[in-house]
């Protein structure tokens, strides 16, 4: 061995152990590619126009701006002491696990098909994950949840999920509200409730103080590159959550665009913004289920689309020889030969359909097995 690997293999296992076991989460732009039609991390296609305004970087920034609580406060309809405003919906996650799981004891709950970050974040603190696969239609599976809840103090739930599109019944999320009471926090993840905001669950906020609702300005608000989510929930889960938040989690730059996104112009565009990819997604799942390669197109009410089709992975490697990058679910539990797609401009998904038209069904195919190992989100 040379004396630089040497070194190297004593540096690694100097990690804790569970750092050492930890496969990181294969995020998109960590997975490249060399595509130029980017379907693959539920972002927006276009680039919205900003400025700064703020010049005071010789100071430090606020921990919790006040602007951008106000206004998210009042865009989410709950008041100022209920947000809290951090380094994307990720770091809600984390913070979550944080202030409420005791390493090597504790456990959080979470119910695959599902968003990979769960899983990662409880293993990188040392927190058991502990899963509980949801029902064929993608609905909570309530009467094996309350059997699993033994040593649990988090539940994350995501509605509209990622990556299957579908709502979780709001009456499940009551009943599961109920169940765990004084036991443990439920987290929804609403990180795409823009693209169906008649589903939040922030009106609850007052029966339940063990709620806690994650938001993002990545997706309909078109900022994933600022870095900005929020945790809403009563104020005094809030107040443990700001026990264990970095002294300035958002920089002043980050601040100054997140205000301006949530002015009144910004909320109209946002608006716009969804109405328009609303429209894109449902032509998309249209000109998809007239594809040969596709089995089945799922339901969604967020910025992606699943779809099952014949051939995953020749599917994929089809696509992305051409510049078409899509996200390969495969090999999440009970999705096997899915794909989702994120939805693009009108154009993007116009090349999508042009790509995917010439491949052939069933007949000439063998659909690959899944399997349950990790894979990317
Ligand atoms: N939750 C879900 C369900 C997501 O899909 C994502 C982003 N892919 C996040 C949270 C994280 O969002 P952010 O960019 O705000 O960290």
């Amino acid at each position: 061995m040379s004396e630089t690997s040497k070194q190297n293999v004593s540096v690694v296992g100097l990690a804790r152990e569970n750092v050492q076991q930890l496969t990181p989460y294969q995020s998109a732009r960590r997975l490249g590619g060399n595509g130029d039609v980017w379907l693959n991390a539920n972002e927006y296609a276009l680039a919205p126009h900003f400025e700064l305004t703020a010049q005071t970087f010789n100071r430090y920034p606020e921990c919790q701006p006040k602007d951008v609580v106000r206004r998210y406060a009042a865009y989410a309809g709950v008041q100022p002491e209920q947000v809290l405003v951090c380094r994307g919906a990720d770091e809600s996650i984390e913070l979550l696990i944080r202030a409420f799981c005791e390493p090597g004891k504790d456990a959080i709950l979470y119910c695959p098909p599902t968003y990979g970050m769960y899983s990662v974040s409880a293993e990188t603190f040392g927190v058991e994950g502990r899963t509980v696969m949801a029902k064929e239609d993608w609905q909570l599976d309530l009467p094996a949840i309350e059997q699993a809840l033994d040593g649990v103090k988090l539940v994350y739930v995501c509605s509209p999920n990622n990556p299957t599109g579908n709502l979780i019944n709001p009456e499940d999320i009551r009943s599961l509200l109920e169940t765990t009471r004084g036991k443990a926090v439920v987290a929804v993840d609403e990180a795409y409730i823009e693209f169906c905001p008649q589903a939040t669950v922030a009106g609850w906020l007052k029966d339940y103080p063990h709620l806690a609702i994650l938001r993002t300005l990545s997706k309909a608000f078109a900022l994933a590159g600022l870095r900005c989510g929020f945790t809403l929930a009563n104020s005094e889960l809030i107040d443990v959550l700001m026990k264990v938040i970095a002294p300035y989690p958002l920089s002043t730059p980050v601040a100054d665009i997140a205000a301006q996104a949530l002015s009144e112009q910004g909320l109209a565009l946002m608006r716009k913004r969804v109405a328009e990819v609303s429209e894109t997604r449902e032509w998309l799942r249209q000109q998809l289920e007239q594809c040969d390669c596709v089995e089945q197109v799922f339901t969604s009410e967020s910025n992606y689309l699943l779809a099952r089709f014949t051939a995953s992975s020749s599917v994929f490697k089809t696509l992305w020889d051409q510049g078409i990058i899509l996200r390969d679910q495969n090999k999440q539990p009970g999705l096997s030969g899915c794909l989702r797609i994120t939805i693009g401009t009108r154009q993007e998904c116009q090349r999508d359909i042009d790509a995917l038209r010439p491949l052939p069904g069933a007949t000439y195919t063998v659909r690959e097995t899944s399997s349950a190992s990790k894979e990317p989100m």
